[in-house]
Formats: structure tokens, sequence, C-alpha cells
């Protein structure tokens, strides 16, 4: 067991991060950084003979590159890089067909949902939202046409823990074909690997942590399956979901310092939290890290640690929220999460706005509830920002 009784993380992840696919004997040059290739297009020796690239939209050799060295970091077989997380997680559900019914945690990030709802209902796909930290509702809810599971752990922004291994074992149990899918956006593949825990594809945002430089909008899936993998590279090239080798080059770049990263945003967003704890002004504090959370020992048993991004209810109204959030100097009022800086915003007029209002109110996304992305800026600076923004609030 390593910190605060998490699992013990895996040896060697930043070697893995630094030159897992990224081999220089890959390039005549001998590159050490793997080069940005631009080409849309590849000579062929012969008609219909190619030597591993033929058009830029089914391959490019610096988005294999990124691809080999993000599914070596999950323990995954293959990568595959899409234009947005969204992208990513259209290309999954476009491995169902009409009348396939997705069950899917309840708190999930908002683009999500709204794909889900507004999209997918479209094409005739049937979608259920479930509490997944109640795991008897996920056993009464696996329909006959039941063909993926979709689980976000932590949950989006109630910071919920969800069991992945005992559900990936319910489903199994249930129907083989069924797909265990993780959105490990929030944690990383350095703080959580789902494919160990029994999911059978992770998904990503790479926009946010994975990335963390706030400069770029990609997602990504890894998995193990060689039928799932066929099927996926289908899909990525036939729908044309890809992203760019210029944004390939800078997420490849910044996996080099991601373990470093996430172990400043897990310590940082700690220290954060245990001083909102003790706020007066606060009632409660989401995160994962903390005793008190309520799924802290399922935490303990697939993570390795937490990462920056957690929320908080304070006990005033929307007026407070928006006082605060308008008084905050180093912290920015923001969408988005998983950067080197610190964001804070409000879920029910922002992130989850798309989401219907009964279903905000059944959850419990209140005008009280705050989510803050902690950044890498020290911990002192970014604590004596809110506590001046809860006396701007509260005064
Ligand atoms: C941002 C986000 C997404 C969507 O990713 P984009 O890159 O913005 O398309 C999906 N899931 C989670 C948890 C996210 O935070």
């Amino acid at each position: 067991m390593g910190d605060q009784g998490f699992l013990k993380q895996r040896p060697g992840f930043s070697t893995i991060a630094i030159h897992a696919g990224q081999e220089p004997e890959k390039w005549k040059s001998g590159a050490v950084v793997p080069p940005i290739v631009t080409s849309t297009t590849f000579k062929q020796p012969a008609p219909a003979e190619h030597t591993g690239f033929e058009y830029g939209r089914s391959g490019n050799p610096t988005r294999n590159t990124l691809e080999e060295c993000l599914a070596a970091l999950d323990g995954g077989k293959y990568g595959l890089t899409f234009a947005s997380g969204l992208g990513a997680t259209t290309t999954l559900i476009s491995l169902l067909n009409k009348g396939d019914h997705i069950l899917a945690c309840d708190d999930i990030y908002g683009g999500t949902n709204r794909l889900f709802r507004k999209v997918a209902e479209r094409f005739g796909m049937e979608i259920t939202f479930v509490d997944f930290t109640r795991i008897e509702l996920i056993d009464e809810s696996i329909q006959k046409n039941t063909k993926m599971i979709w689980i976000e752990t932590p949950t989006n922004p109630l910071l919920k823990v969800v069991d992945i291994s005992a559900i990936a074992k319910i489903a199994k149990s249930r129907n083989a074909e069924i797909i265990t899918v993780v959105d490990n956006t929030f944690l990383t593949s350095y703080l959580q690997r789902p494919l160990d825990h029994g999911a059978d594809i992770v998904v990503y945002s790479l926009t946010k942590y994975m990335n963390g430089h706030s400069d770029v909008i990609m997602g990504a899936a890894v998995l193990n399956d060689d039928e799932l993998e066929k099927r996926l590279r289908f899909l990525q090239n036939a729908m044309g979901i890809v992203p760019s080798p210029m944004d390939c080059y800078l997420v490849n770049r910044s996996l080099k310092t991601l373990a470093l990263r996430m172990e400043q945003h897990k310590k940082s967003s700690l220290v954060v939290a245990n001083w909102l704890l003790k706020h007066p002004k606060v009632t409660e504090v989401m995160h994962p890290g903390l005793p008190c959370h309520p799924q802290h020992d399922v935490a303990r048993k697939q993570m390795t640690g937490h990462s920056g991004v957690f929320s908080f209810k304070h006990s005033g109204g929307l007026k407070e929220s928006r006082k605060f959030l308008s008084s905050i100097k180093l912290f920015t009022l923001a969408e988005s999460l998983g950067g080197y800086e610190s964001l804070a915003e409000l879920p029910s007029l922002m992130t989850h706005a798309s989401v219907p209002e009964e279903q905000r109110v059944e959850l419990g996304i209140t005008d009280s509830l705050i989510r803050l992305s902690v950044g890498l800026e020290d911990a002192d600076d970014l604590i004596a920002d809110l506590d001046q923004a809860f006396r701007a609030a509260f005064e």
C-alpha cells in the first residue's frame, strides 16, 4: 500500500511516457524527439502497395507514436486518438446499432450526457442513467439489449467513486457482449488504470490532464481486444474524427511530465481540500482523497491517489456563488480542468447547464456547488485567493 492506503504506484510510468513508441530507430534521421509529419499522403512503391502509410486520415507517423505511448501507459495493447474527447465517445457509441441500450452513470460529463440524449437517442439507441455507486441498481438496469456500460469515475461534478471491477464483473456475468467503458479523464493513467480492473475500453479527453497545458483539444481510447480494435480503427478512419499531427506532437510532449504534474496536483488538491473542510462557510467537500469521502475505500482500492479536480458546497446560494466566482483572482473562472492553471466554475450554470434541471436537482448539482481544478501554482497562494473570495462573498 502506498500513500494513505491508496493502491501502490506501478514502477516505470515515466520511463514508458518518455520512451514507449518513440525509439529513435523508427526514423531514418534517428530523431530523438518524434518528428511532426504533416504530409497528408504517402508515396507508394507500386499501385495499392504501401509502406504502412497511405493517407493521413487512416494513419500518420506522429499520431501512431502518440497512440503507442498512450496504450503503454494504460497497460493496453492498442491506443487510438480522436479529434476530441467527445469525438472518441462518438466513435465508441458508433460500435452500437439502432435499438441497442447504453447504461450510463447518472453523474457524467455534461457533454457526454448531451451526446447520449440528443444524438444517440435520435439514432435509435436507448439510454438509462443510474447511480453507479448503488451496485444493486446495475444488475436491475441491465436489459436484454444492453450493449455498453458507461462509467465515469470519479463522477463529474459530484466526485462519486464507482467500483470498476464490481461493475465489469456484473456486466460480463450477464452478457459477454457488453462493452464496459471507463472515462478516465479526471485521473489519467497515472492515477488509475481501468483495464487492470476489468474494463474493456478506457476513454479520455486528452484535453484535460493528459495534455495538461490547456492548448489542445483531443481524445483517445485504449483497449486490449483485437476484434474491438479492428472495428474502432475502421470507424476512426470511416468517420474521420482524427486529430492533427501538430496536436499529437504537443500531447506526446506533455506526457513526459504527466507523473510529475499529477503528483503535484494530488498533493496541492489535498492541501486545499483540507483547508476548505475547516472553513466555516463550507458545508461539504467532495474529494475522494479525504477519509470522510463516502467511497474512500473504493477509491483506495482502484486509484493510486486523486487529482486536482473536486467540488465543495457552501452555506450560501446563487448570490454568494456569483460573488465568490467573480472575486477569485488567481483561480480563473472558466470551464475545463486539468491544466497547470487553477480554475473554478459553477456546474449548475456552466459545465452542467445542458443537463435537464430535474436531473440536476435530483443529483444535487445546486447553485452552491463549486468545482475547482487545482493547478500547479503554490498551494498557499491558492488558499489565500479562496480565503479572500469567501470574505467578499459572505461580507
Ligand atoms: C472534457 C471532458 C470530456 C470531453 O472532452 P473534449 O475533449 O472536451 O471533447 C469528456 N469527459 C470528461 C470527464 C471531460 O472532462
